[in-house]
């Protein structure tokens, strides 16, 4: 039987997986080779196992096969995070996820053959950055080197104005895919519909480009 997810390594990354995919109803198996943190995630996963996860045959006992997606949030052994994907990859797992501590990591998960390489502290480091440059942007979303989608707040200059008014695509290059008022999210914005104070926009396109939009309009 395939069974839901397994958490390897229960600091604050790995932990906070482990509460949210719990929170969701998910059944997740929580690792860790330190007893204390392993106790304290009893109450909260379906089940909680001590294991050294960088030793094989214990990820075998542990039936570690049946998870169908597992997460490996070691933080400060590199070593132990390399070796625990290496054997997950060679085992077969369908999907791993592993989070990289830093550039160097995250290569070398690259060639092991690891599905999916998260870097959570760089990411949010360069969502900060963004907003610090500049207060408009609520939310930022890198999809290149190149590339994002941004969450903006309508700029004065823009209220009143249709996205046709604007001409944001042929002007800027970049494209307002989506509008959010409140709690509500319009993912066909009408072109002919007058902006409205608070609207946020969801815009997507070159960095450059965003940045050009955003300096002219916002
Ligand atoms: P974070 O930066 O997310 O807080 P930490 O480095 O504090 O990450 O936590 C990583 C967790 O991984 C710790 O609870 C640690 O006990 C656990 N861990 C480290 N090595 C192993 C291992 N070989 N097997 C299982 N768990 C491990």
């Amino acid at each position: 039987m395939v069974k839901d997810y397994a958490v390897i390594g229960l600091g604050r990354f790995g932990g906070s997986i482990c509460r949210e995919l719990s929170k969701e109803g998910k059944q997740v198996l929580a690792i860790d080779n330190d007893e204390n943190r392993v106790n304290e995630y009893k109450k909260i996963a379906y089940h909680a196992v001590i294991a050294d996860t960088t030793d094989e045959d214990t990820l075998k006992d542990i039936g570690i096969q049946n998870f169908e997606h597992v997460i490996v949030a070691i933080g400060e052994n590199i070593q132990a995070s390399i070796l625990t994907a290496v054997i997950l990859v060679d085992l077969g797992i369908k999907k791993i996820t592993v989070k990289a501590k830093n550039d160097y990591h995250e290569k070398i998960l690259d060639k092991i053959g690891v599905h999916h390489v998260v870097h959570p502290e760089r990411d949010m480091g360069r969502k900060i950055a963004h907003s610090i440059i500049s207060h408009n942007i609520l939310d930022y979303l890198e999809l290149s080197d190149e590339h994002s989608i941004v969450e903006v707040k309508a700029g004065k200059r823009m209220i009143g104005k249709s996205l046709i008014d604007l001409d944001v695509r042929a002007k800027y290059g970049c494209n307002i895919v989506a509008i959010k008022q409140g709690r509500t999210i319009n993912v066909s914005p009408s072109a002919e519909d007058a902006l409205q104070e608070d609207d946020v926009l969801i815009v997507i396109g070159a960095d450059e480009d965003i940045s050009r939009f955003e300096r002219n309009l916002v």
